[in-house]
């Protein structure tokens, strides 16, 4: 959503949540001189609650694009030596039915997939956002589309502004989503996900994960 703008006039943006995709565009926008962005979150911090994340090659890219893999260390995430990166298995006995190998990828060794906590992402991308432009504990209920093509966006605390660009980066349930998109429902797949994560010393069958001597944690999926 954006107008035609002056030349002589910055861009003001506003992105609308603090996850992975508001942090990542806030990285990409500062790169711009012209664009002046503000970045909201309805939390009263930039925290991930959440649990485990797989970092793909294509994620690992845009990370080394935006500068935010360097505040990444190695046991921020987690690799499994052999090789593989999802394993599929028998909910009942836990028989290994068949497994992914990235080494059969032509992916560069440090853009392979890895496991991470969410919060080790949403530190190393935070770390490079200019932390000054973000503004917490405001969930943004309201946008309407004036008549000179700005935004006018309203919060929950009845703060408003008017802006160029909206960035709905306000996750499944987004308002930005819902004002873009207004016919479009979200609904139940009938798929159930569950995720947890255990600490790569708890596996006895440590072949299983590959993880002897690593301090990180091993997430993962349980579908069914
Ligand atoms: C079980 C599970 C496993 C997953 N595993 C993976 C995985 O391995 N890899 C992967 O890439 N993805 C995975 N996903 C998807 C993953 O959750 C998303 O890729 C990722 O969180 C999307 O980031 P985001 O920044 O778009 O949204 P979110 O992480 O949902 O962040 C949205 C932010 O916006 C804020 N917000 C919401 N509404 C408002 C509002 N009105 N005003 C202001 N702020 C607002 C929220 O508080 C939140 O901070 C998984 C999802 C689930 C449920």
């Amino acid at each position: 959503m954006a107008q035609s703008l002056s030349p002589e006039r910055n861009l003001k943006v506003a992105i609308i949540g603090g996850g992975p995709a508001g942090l990542a565009a806030a990285i990409a926008l500062s790169k711009r001189p012209f664009v002046d962005w503000k970045l909201y979150e309805k939390k009263p911090e930039i925290s991930e609650i959440g649990n485990g994340i797989s970092i793909q090659p294509n994620t690992w890219r845009m990370l080394e694009k935006l500068g935010a893999s360097r505040h990444l260390r190695n046991d921020d995430f987690f690799r499994p030596l052999d090789g593989h990166f999802l394993q599929h298995r028998n909910g009942r006995t836990g028989t290994l039915e068949a497994q992914t190998d990235y080494r059969k990828q032509n992916t560069p060794p440090h853009q392979r997939h890895c496991r991470a906590h969410r919060a080790k992402l949403q530190q190393a991308l935070l770390r490079h956002v200019n932390q000054s432009r973000i503004r917490v504990g405001r969930k943004l209920v309201d946008v309407v589309q004036l008549d000179s093509g700005r935004l006018r966006i309203r919060f929950d605390d009845s703060f408003e502004d008017e802006v160029d660009l909206l960035v709905g980066a306000d996750g499944i349930r987004s308002v930005v989503r819902q004002f873009a998109f207004p016919s479009h429902n979200i609904g139940y797949t009938g798929s159930t996900c569950y995720r947890t994560l255990v600490r790569t010393s708890v596996p006895k069958r440590s072949t299983d994960y590959s993880c002897d001597g690593h301090q990180g944690q091993v997430s993962s999926h349980i579908q069914e």
